[in-house]
């Protein structure tokens, strides 16, 4: 069964963190620079929040805040729902529909070790998928 530390392994346990001093702004350019939707708030080395593209558009956009002088601490989400690595990928999904976010963290040891987004869950369906079907296609050759 696929389990969220497996997905880890393929993409890599890149944390892409700020601090909760800073701003909106900094967090949407680091978003920008590496192509992602969200950034995770550490503070004295713990997961305190998760400051997303969604939180921009309705926490700072939406309510007219400056994104220059808005600290992430302000618009942050808390506290984080995170998954275990040994989570499948099926409970992960789960988790995702109900509680309608697209980025979750992963934590091992109380550490957190990356983060999986609803991206990175269509792609692994996706890749079962599609060796479900070259499988079958084999099968079907033989027959
Ligand atoms: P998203 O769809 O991931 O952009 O997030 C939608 C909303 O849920 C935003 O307010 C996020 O801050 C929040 N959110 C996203 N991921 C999580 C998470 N793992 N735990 C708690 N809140 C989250």
């Amino acid at each position: 069964m696929a389990i969220v530390k497996h997905l880890l392994e393929t993409k890599g346990m890149d944390i892409v963190r700020l601090g909760p001093d800073a701003t909106a702004l900094e967090a949407v350019q680091l978003m920008n620079e590496r192509r992602i939707g969200s950034v995770l708030v550490f503070e004295d080395d713990q997961l305190a929040g998760i400051f997303t593209e969604r939180d921009l558009m309705t926490r700072v956009v939406a309510a007219q805040l400056d994104p220059a002088s808005t600290r992430l601490s302000e618009v942050m989400t808390t506290p984080v729902a995170c998954a275990a690595a040994h989570t499948t990928l099926d409970e992960l999904r789960k988790v995702v529909r109900e509680k309608r976010i697209r980025h979750v963290p992963v934590v091992e040891g109380g550490r957190v070790v990356g983060l999986v987004s609803i991206g990175d869950l269509n792609r692994a369906e996706h890749d079962v998928q599609e060796q479900t079907i070259q499988y079958l296609s084999q099968y079907m050759s033989r027959a």
